[in-house]
């Protein structure tokens, strides 16, 4: 017996997925040579899953100021910040958060998933209810697993599920903490957010909506989901982060409720991690000027993630309910889902490959996440190669692709 052992049919499922072909787990991209392109295995390769929505990894600007915090400031913090890791520009970033969003407070994390599980363990403790939408993500279950309040999950997207389950609670004691993502990771569909609202606003309790994924998507600035909907004053608590549109890594939560801050001094994730380094810190803070300054790529994301989405459902696939900018086709089985990942990668296409049980309803799924950098060319090749990839395996009709 072995510390592995239990881990078995894992490292079996894994070794399989490794035999078919390249490993999707540890792809190595030998460069990266603009926001949608690399080089993978020696192949130029169109980038199609890198959650890099407005295309900022590259904008000259953050790369600018990013050098200049380097040269400057050093390269790490060597702290967390209740030590000797707090520096002016994670206040400053602080501050343009808080202003962004229009709420009081804004706290800064080390990353998205940090500010997950510090948030999620420390808003509700023993006694309280966090009540989670079921395809919630993996940062939002280790949080509640981190703290000590009652976890219910309802039922995913569904309002009146989420009623039942808090007029359970009706005359139980403790805290109500909801909490729901604006674009869910895995199929790109919005939570249904004016009727969550509604029904926070008659029941009572609190909502916590996890913009990862919207933050620079969705909503007349960019602020997200809640923006969209014409719900933030319902929203108590919104947690983000910067490892997608903003295009660096880290994570904040803002909020404008009394007594905010006081999660400095008791937010376990918050405390003891290093902070993040000034050149991140810095190019976050630039990207997320350069967002609020150049609205137009949201509506290049939009018009580019429409163009995908429809191109895929034209050419036969099962993709998720709305054009969103992740956008995800559902595989008929595993065995065709990494043939098609290897198919797509050899010709030059990578996305992220999603398997049971990381997948809602334990659908097998190749996951695009398109960015506002994409050409309409580079798009329409995407299309041409899953159509090709798609006939030859036999997941989509080979008809269809011809007259798509
Ligand atoms: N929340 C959601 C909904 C996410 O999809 C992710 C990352 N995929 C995170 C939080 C964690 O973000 P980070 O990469 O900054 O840790």
């Amino acid at each position: 017996m072995g510390l592995f052992d239990k881990h078995l049919a894992y490292r079996d499922a894994y070794k399989a997925i490794q035999q078919a072909g390249a490993d999707p787990f540890t792809v190595r991209f030998d460069a990266v040579v603009s926001p949608t392109e690399g080089v993978v295995e020696g192949r130029p390769t169109i980038l199609l899953g890198t959650n890099n929505y407005l295309g900022l990894t590259f904008d000259e600007k953050a790369i600018a100021a990013s050098v200049k915090a380097v040269q400057e400031r050093g390269t790490g913090t060597t702290g967390s910040r209740i030590a000797n890791g707090s520096f002016e520009a994670h206040v400053a970033l602080e501050t343009a958060l808080a202003k962004f969003y229009g709420h009081k407070h804004a706290m800064v994390f080390t990353t998205g998933y940090q500010a997950n599980l510090g948030v999620l363990s420390t808003l509700v403790g023993r006694g309280d209810h966090l009540i989670l939408d079921a395809d919630s993500h993996a940062s939002i279950y280790d949080g509640s697993r981190l703290g000590h309040a009652e976890v219910i999950r309802f039922r995913h997207n569904d309002p009146e599920d989420l009623a039942k389950r808090l007029r359970r609670l009706k005359d139980v004691p403790g805290e109500r903490l909801i909490v729901v993502e604006g674009i869910y990771s895995m199929i790109g569909d919005t939570a249904p957010l004016k009727e969550i609202a509604a029904i926070k606003r008659e029941m009572g309790g609190y909502l916590l909506v996890d913009e990862a994924h919207s933050m620079g998507v969705l909503g007349a600035t960019g602020r997200g989901l809640a923006e969209a909907a014409g719900v933030e004053d319902d929203v108590d608590f919104i947690v983000g982060t910067f490892s997608k549109s903003l295009g660096a890594i880290g994570g904040f939560c803002v909020s404008s409720l009394d007594d905010f801050e006081v999660m400095r001094v008791i937010c376990r994730p918050y405390m003891f991690t290093a902070s993040l380094p000034p050149a991140v810190v810095a190019s976050t803070l630039t990207a997320l000027e350069q967002m609020i300054a150049k609205p137009h790529l949201r509506e290049q994301l939009n018009s580019n993630a429409c163009r995908l989405y429809d191109g895929l459902n034209a050419l036969g696939f099962v993709t998720g309910p709305a054009a969103s900018p992740i956008v995800a086709a559902t595989m008929p089985d595993v065995e065709r889902a990494i043939a098609m990942w290897n198919g797509l990668l050899q010709s030059g296409v990578y996305l992220n490959l999603a398997l049971p049980p990381a997948t809602p309803d334990s659908r097998p799924l190749l996951r695009a996440s398109i960015s506002a950098a994409h050409t309409h060319e580079q798009i329409d090749h995407v299309l041409k190669v899953f159509a090709e990839v798609g006939a030859a395996l036999g997941v989509i009709d080979g008809q269809k692709r011809a007259t798509a």
